[in-house]
């Protein structure tokens, strides 16, 4: 057996409690990969599929969960049961063991805290595409962005689904699961500054000397020792037969200073790949005030993150009406 750290009982229990717990999702992942060899045959929705929402219809109106709370399911129509035990996050259950949207995810603290963030009437809201797919979206705005809060892995082909039912969608994703295997590395200029025109970046890596630190060459000087080649940053970093002059950003930390905007490499071992191929804007939370929007800096197509604070995204998705315009336009903010 593959799995000399779990017993049988471990993964079995994990079905049952998916709770709030960065390791418990690790291990329920690895548990479904195990699963899958081992062909246990659980239902496609354990452990992660999810059967618990915030809300649930009584009479006509949607209802936070309370002790022996029954309900309706906003969806399907089938009955809710409220769940208020003292060790799990409050949230109702379909009767019996179904869940009417395989999309659902099981509520983590940090996903509530999300959704709490916004008006009542953005959370849990149902989608009805013109074939008759429904799905329930985690949040949407008054001005029609959807945002999906994303706590466990997630296939290719299942972001790819989301993506094409939302279309104007934001992912944020928690971070903190892989926090160690992610480096943010040094500043860079806004990529539409004059600092960094005539700059193209080496891929800055983990260990920290070097790259890490922010080396570059300039366009114009490797233009001047090729004059017969025709050099673009989309296309220089194919010429792997040039020299190129070596710059260290202490070079140019002033201007890198003043046209900084928030724009860092960074070095993520062992990625989530599927967030770097997505299509839709993502946004990870590593637990502290601000956001890390997965960006490419310049045509280049170097990775960058960009640094958002929540404040600005909260105010941003409720104000602007399309995903990608989100912490583009700066202003003074209320409050
Ligand atoms: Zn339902």
């Amino acid at each position: 057996m593959v799995f000399p750290e779990f017993s049988e009982m471990d993964i079995l229990s994990l079905e049952f409690c998916p709770w709030n717990s960065s390791e418990m999702d690790i291990l329920s992942l690895e548990f479904r990969q195990f699963s899958t060899l081992l062909d246990f045959g659980f239902p496609s929705e354990t452990p992660h599929g999810g059967f618990c929402m915030q809300y649930a219809l009584i009479g006509s109106n949607r209802h936070e969960p309370f002790p022996r709370g029954r309900g309706i399911c906003p969806m399907c129509g089938s009955g809710m049961i409220a769940k208020c035990g003292p060790h799990v996050l409050h949230h109702w259950a379909h009767e019996g063991r179904k869940n009417c949207d395989p999309w659902w995810e099981n509520e983590t603290e940090w996903h509530r805290t999300w959704k709490n963030l916004f008006p009542e009437e953005c959370r849990e809201v149902s989608l009805v595409a013109s074939d008759g797919e429904i799905h329930r979206a985690d949040i949407r705005t008054p001005t029609g962005i959807y945002i999906e809060v994303q706590h466990s892995a997630m296939t290719d082909v299942e972001r790819d689904s989301r993506e094409g039912f939302y279309r104007n969608l934001i992912w944020i994703i928690d971070g903190r699961a892989f926090l160690k295997n992610f480096d943010v590395l040094h500043e860079l200029p806004d990529p539409n500054s004059e600092a960094a025109l005539d700059i193209v970046w080496f891929k800055a890596k983990r260990p920290s000397y070097g790259a890490a630190q922010g080396i570059y060459y300039r366009l114009s000087e490797t233009r001047k020792i090729y004059p017969d080649r025709h050099f673009t940053k989309a296309n220089i970093k194919a010429n792997i037969d040039i020299m190129v002059k070596i710059h260290s950003i202490r070079e140019i930390k002033a201007d890198v200073d003043q046209a900084y905007r928030g724009h860092h490499q960074y070095d993520w071992i062992r990625p989530r790949r599927t967030w770097l191929d997505a299509t839709c804007p993502v946004y990870i939370d590593f637990g502290n005030d601000h956001l890390a929007r997965l960006e490419i800096y310049d045509e280049s197509n170097l990775p960058c993150i960009r640094y958002i604070t929540k404040k600005k995204f909260l105010h941003d998705v409720m104000v602007e009406t399309d995903a990608s315009r989100i912490a583009t336009r700066f202003y003074p903010l209320p409050g």
